[in-house]
């Protein structure tokens, strides 16, 4: 009988990760009709990112994606389906738009940016599948092609996306889908996203974003949480879905219902008193709070409206949720997820207290557990070195506390590391 029992894991640091999904980013035309002028289309890109990195300096952390290639609408409405013309790359150039300003606003990515998201590609056009052989648009949208690939198919596609990015300069470490892109096939898609960040990358734990779970389901908050999709402890290969809490309140169609009014929009996130919106309800229910716009809801109206919302919405969850919750990348997230799923320990007796040894396929920084402790603890070892002891506060990196008969503590996992506990 051991003097420890119930071992598990618990959020990083008991805080709710919390990240910012931004979608269909990129130098032109999503979202919108042909009739644009591409520098038009590249100014609001290019302010979109620029709004972001402040965002990013608040503490916002996410992925944000980067749509490879640009294709225009023939018409002046933008519609999911019709007739494209592709304009190019971003790796090669996009007609119409001078080099320089495209080289400037990558390079804005490559730096600021990526300290607070990660990028991925958003598959390669957004609109018509592409043969990638020829760089030719096919007469079907990406996600219809997708539904009837296989494994090979479906990595060679992923791959290109990555490649393009890679060529300038961009490390993608997962993959958000167009629309509905591998639905049908998601348990391939998992592989293919795998065998593609293995291929240009050299990435073993990876991601995607497919998912929205938008409404309660009468369940309760861990319906949004991220899903791990494939493990191999052996190889050390991993990749988890992550899954988007709600609705995207910024809309055309919520804006124009509410008036504009930029508060009342906001409260469906997370309102002002701190009392309900969508990710309060979810928190209080320990989910994960990954939850996702797509920039041109954020940025394609004059008044801004759907930008002032976001702006409002981080301000009130840094306010109202401040060290509750937890800002991270979504590879941080996926990373945490898979750990906290793969670990394994043994339990050896000591002569005063007991002893953990972990078995870890991946190494996670902050790693969170907690145990059911039968006698007071004296004090925490990992690897030999003491874990401060913070009793009543909140868990910091490094640290130990104990709350209602539990033991908390907060380290950092890797393989084969020892948990020593004086009792
Ligand atoms: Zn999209």
């Amino acid at each position: 009988m051991f003097s420890i029992s119930d071992v598990r894991s618990e959020l990083p640091m008991l805080r709710a990760p919390i990240s910012l999904m931004i979608d269909d980013w990129s130098f032109g035309y999503l979202g919108t009709g042909g009739d644009i002028p591409i520098n038009l289309e590249f100014d609001r890109a290019y302010n979109f990112l620029l709004d972001i990195i402040n965002l990013g300096r608040k503490g916002v952390r996410g992925k944000l994606s980067l749509v490879p290639y640009i294709t225009k609408p023939k018409g002046v409405t933008h519609k999911l389906r019709g007739d494209y013309i592709l304009l190019g790359c971003i790796s090669k150039g996009i007609k119409g738009l001078p080099k320089h300003k495209l080289l400037e606003a990558l390079n804005l990515l490559k730096g600021e940016a990526t300290r607070y998201f990660d990028i991925t590609p958003e598959m390669l056009t957004h609109t018509l599948a592409l043969d990638v052989d020829s760089e030719s648009l096919l007469d079907e949208t990406e996600w219809e092609w997708s539904q009837r690939q296989d494994l090979d198919s479906l990595t060679k596609y992923i791959a290109h996306g990555l490649s393009v990015l890679r060529q300038v300069g961009l490390r993608a470490n997962g993959i958000t889908c167009p629309c509905d892109f591998g639905k049908e096939v998601e348990g391939v898609l998992a592989r293919a996203v795998l065998e593609a960040e293995k291929l240009i990358n050299n990435i073993k734990l990876t991601w995607y974003f497919l998912h929205v779970e938008p409404v309660r389901d009468g369940w309760h908050g861990s319906s949004v949480n991220p899903r791990l999709m494939y493990l191999d402890r052996v190889k050390g290969e991993a990749v988890t879905s992550i899954v988007s809490c709600s609705k995207e309140y910024i809309t055309s169609s919520m804006i124009e219902k509410a008036g504009g009014d930029i508060y009342r929009l906001a409260d469906n996130w997370i309102r002002d008193d701190g009392k309900g919106g969508r990710l309060i309800e979810l928190y209080r229910e320990g989910a994960y709070l990954a939850f996702h716009i797509h920039w041109y809801n954020s940025h394609r109206r004059e008044d801004n409206i759907g930008f002032k919302v976001v702006e409002e919405t981080v301000s009130r969850i840094n306010r109202l949720l401040g060290d509750k919750v937890l800002w991270m990348k979504c590879n941080e997230i996926a990373r945490y997820f898979t750990a906290s799923k793969s670990f394994k320990f043994k339990t050896y007796k000591q002569t005063k207290g007991v002893k953990l040894r972990f078995e870890a396929p991946f190494h996670c920084q902050n790693f969170t557990i907690s145990m059911k402790s039968y006698k007071e603890i004296k004090n925490v070892k990992v690897n030999g070195v003491a874990l401060k002891n913070l009793n009543g506060e909140t868990l910091k990196p490094n640290t130990w506390m104990m709350r209602n008969g539990r033991l908390y503590l907060c380290f950092n996992l890797i393989n084969g590391v020892t948990v020593e506990i004086k009792q």
